[in-house]
């Protein structure tokens, strides 16, 4: 294999040779999908090598590791990303030339691995992305999921979901390790700590290949498969469909009984499984599992793997024979976790009959852990009221972030405002009792995906101001400061992003048939709809400029032309957020086929936002639009690909938008609304009354009636509507004054060029901070202690 990649020539006679072996094809005759399993088959088995060599580094040298369980790794295509940081894209890129093949164009032939729904499966992508970039032993582990998050198409306005079949064509990237399947148990009761009677399943792990950036560190995520096992008895119907259910889906519909317990044994199934694997690891090196903590480190990324704390309790007392408290004096220094939630009522909680049922032993544990816990508040002479909102079971529930926290020796959070507020506020009481395992870890993206790949436009000025080095550091990219007031760079800037306009205006077209006006400001809102993410303050605001544009004439003269972009997919069973994908959808129609406002304002609706399409979107845009309710954000991540790529952040002091302005200097965002302390004021004084904020707002009344105007009678979008007038949980009329005159703000600095690019300028240079090489570096300094793999 070695020689395979080492020069263009070599790698042409594999291709062609491997073409020929694997469908009986040449170059001329291969379809896109032949050509491009062609290429991926060729560059895994070359990755292998690198495999092998990571492995037996960290086996030989007895490094420690982290493995990181999340229930979601949104990690998009792989091919792109493995050819470049294995440093193997330009001999490949030559070699197509010569072929006559697009490698872009068959890198697209990959499906998006949709094994995430949004930003925490995004972030866990990125961690492992940077962990074998910066040459960390972290491993990631998961489900291996056979559809995922649903496909959406719009449909008359409407948000439809179809199933997302990504594992159609074999996934290349993957290998399945038969040799270290383990198997798991559910149900049974259990009989002096022994469980009886349980139903076995068996889980088989596949690992995909982690590449680091041209280090030749090769790591994995271990995705878990459930299958039937001959340890159970009675193969029928009842089992074979149980077993075949969980790994079908991504968040399975859990409105019903069936679908809870399917969910929690998916949160079992990838943790039990993690666990016993790291443990067969441990005890074949011949170590103690009384020194577990000095090999793992089990990172909990939200509260979907707790149950990993109590199942590792499990294993060291009923199959290690140790006592309680040796167990779980390891436990607490060998699991840590992360908290993405910041509303309490978030949190994860499992009813208790549920949760019985499926795991007795597990629960057994957990009333045990629970028990000393609130013996220990009782003798620190906590008042029972609190000793009941901190215990690990109340209220007839299980509770997974008090589980995480008690059982784990960190806790972090995943910005600094959001820190705060879990110290401070949400788990305050957790705090004053555990002061020292709280800490924040600002999340990060990786600046390989999120600029590299997705805009070389932008790569190729950076590297002719300051050099090339800030591609392996980006914290030195904070150098192109210098050029921010450079009206030649602001140029190249300009130019830069009406290349990516372009690209996107085409896919744009080919998509939805909407034309946009590559001169227009391109206002971009792409992520997960939610309420409190507040697309619909964006909407008020647009129908507001609509009906201004067609009253005011002066208005209309100083409004420079403006593209709002929105990419979102509701939960299927989120009504509130599916009415305001349709409320998008309509709006746009009418918009975009006014001809008095046709050259100024087009509103689209992208269909299926997900990675790939994120690839398009964020280096097209001059607006990146941040407007949560203050406090709500945990972090964001989106914001973070806007600014590197030179959008200007219309935004709110929320979550990581707060560092975001910090860095680039305020004067460098446009930042409006309440801050998470005065909504916070809101709460608490809760006499908030958004009638009142209407009744003495003429724009908000002129935007309510063209809406009633939308639907077939007056009452359509009623439950919007009625929501803002009544309740407005989420503070979109108190927001909707500041946020029109910030919105008006920006429209007028976009027409002043050279303030515009400074600020743009500002925001990439800036962006180094967000890196997530430098969040994993910080996890590892302060909550790891990882080794490098150094060769
Ligand atoms: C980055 C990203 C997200 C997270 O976006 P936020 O704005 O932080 O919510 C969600 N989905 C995809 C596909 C992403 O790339």
């Amino acid at each position: 294999m070695k020689e395979i990649f080492s020069n263009k020539d070599t790698f042409k006679g594999a291709f062609i040779a491997a073409l020929d072996h694997l469908f009986n094809k040449n170059i001329e005759n291969a379809s896109l999908y032949e050509r491009y399993a062609t290429l991926a088959h060729l560059l895994d088995k070359k990755l292998a090598e690198d495999y092998n060599k990571t492995t037996n580094y960290v086996k030989e040298n007895n490094l420690k590791k982290t493995i990181y369980f999340s229930m979601e790794f949104l990690i998009g295509r792989l091919i792109t990303s493995n050819l470049m940081n294995s440093g193997y894209a330009p001999i490949v890129q030559a070699a197509f030339n010569d072929f006559g093949y697009d490698l872009n164009e068959i890198e697209q032939v990959e499906a998006d691995a949709g094994l995430g729904n949004g930003g925490l499966g995004r972030l866990a992508a990125c961690f492992l992305d940077s962990a074998a970039s910066v040459a960390l032993p972290l491993y990631g582990n998961s489900l291996r999921y056979e559809k995922g998050f649903f496909v959406q198409k719009i449909e008359n306005n409407k948000q439809v979901e179809y199933p997302d079949n990504w594992l159609n064509n074999p996934f290349i990237w993957e290998e399945r390790k038969d040799a270290e399947a383990v198997y798991i148990p559910f149900y049974g009761y259990v009989e002096y700590t022994v469980l009886k009677n349980p139903v076995w399943v068996k889980a088989v792990p596949y690992d995909v290949k982690v590449v680091g950036a041209n280090n030749e560190v090769v790591t994995h995520l271990r995705l878990w498969k459930a299958e039937p096992t001959s340890l159970h008895y009675n193969h029928d119907e009842w089992y074979l469909n149980m077993v075949s259910k969980i790994n079908e889906s991504l968040y399975p519909d859990d409105s019903k009984e069936a679908g809870k317990y399917l969910r929690l044994q998916q949160q079992y199934l990838f943790s039990a499984a993690g666990i016993k694997s790291a443990i067969n690891e441990h005890k074949a090196l011949g170590r103690s599992v009384k020194d577990l903590a000095k090999y793992y480190t089990f990172q909990i990324n939200d509260t979907h793997p707790t149950l990993i704390i109590p199942e590792l309790m499990r294993i060291l007392m009923d199959e290690e024979h140790l006592g309680y408290d040796e167990a779980w004096q390891i436990v607490n220094e060998t699991c840590a976790y992360t908290n993405h939630t910041i509303l309490a009522e978030a949190l994860e909680k499992w009813n208790v009959d549920i949760f019985r049922n499926l795991l007795p032993r597990i629960y057994e544990i957990v009333e045990e852990m629970n028990r000393r816990f609130v013996r220990m508040l009782q003798e620190k002479s906590y008042a029972e009221n609190k000793i009941n909102e901190m215990k690990l079971i109340g209220n007839n529930s299980v509770r997974m972030a008090n589980i995480c926290i008690y059982g784990s020796y960190s806790v972090n959070g995943v910005a600094a405002l959001h820190t705060e507020i879990l110290k401070n506020i949400e788990l305050n009481d957790f705090y004053q009792l555990y002061p020292n395992k709280f800490n924040n870890k600002t999340n990060g993206i990786t600046h390989r995906r999120w600029l590299l790949h997705i805009n070389p436009e932008l790569v190729k000025i950076i590297d002719k101001l300051i050099g090339t080095e800030w591609q392996k550091d980006l914290s030195l990219v904070k150098a192109l400061e210098n050029y921010a007031t450079d009206t030649k760079v602001q140029k190249q800037i300009k130019s830069m992003k009406l290349a990516k306009k372009r690209a996107l205006i085409q896919k744009i077209k080919e998509d939805t048939g909407v034309e946009l006006n590559e001169k227009a400001i391109f206002d971009i809102q792409i992520k997960r709809l939610h309420e409190y993410k507040r697309q619909l303050l964006n909407v008020l605001n647009i129908i507001y400029v609509y009906l201004r544009l067609k009253s005011d004439k002066n208005f209309k003269k100083n409004f420079h032309a403006q593209n709002f972009i929105f990419g979102a997919k509701a939960a299927p069973s989120y009504v509130m957020a599916k009415d305001i994908i349709e409320l998008i959808n309509k709006v746009s129609h009418i918009i975009n086929n006014d001809p008095e406002t046709n050259d100024l304002l087009k509103v689209v609706f992208v269909s299926n936002y997900n990675v790939s399409y994120a690839e398009f979107l964020f280096p097209a845009a001059d607006i990146s639009e941040q407007i949560s309710t203050a406090s709500k954000e945990a972090s964001g991540t989106g914001n973070m690909k806007f600014m590197l790529n030179g959008a200007v952040t219309v935004g709110t002091l929320d979550g990581a938008n707060v560092e975001i302005a910090e860095l680039a200097g305020m004067n460098n965002e446009i930042i409006f609304g309440l801050t998470a302390e005065e909504v916070t004021n809101i709460y608490k004084a809760n006499n908030y009354n958004p009638r009142a904020i209407y009744e003495q707002d003429q724009r908000l009344q002129d935007v309510f009636a063209f809406i009633r105007t939308l639907g077939d009678n007056e009452h359509y979008f009623d439950n919007v509507l009625n929501n803002l007038l009544n309740k407005d949980y989420f503070l979109v009329l108190a927001d909707f004054a500041s946020y029109v005159e910030a919105q008006e703000k920006a429209n007028k600095l976009y027409q002043d060029e050279q303030t515009w690019y400074k600020m743009s300028i500002m925001n990439i240079a800036n962006a180094g901070f967000f890196s997530s090489d430098r969040t994993i570096s910080q996890y590892n300094a302060d909550i790891w202690h990882l080794k490098e793999i150094k060769f």
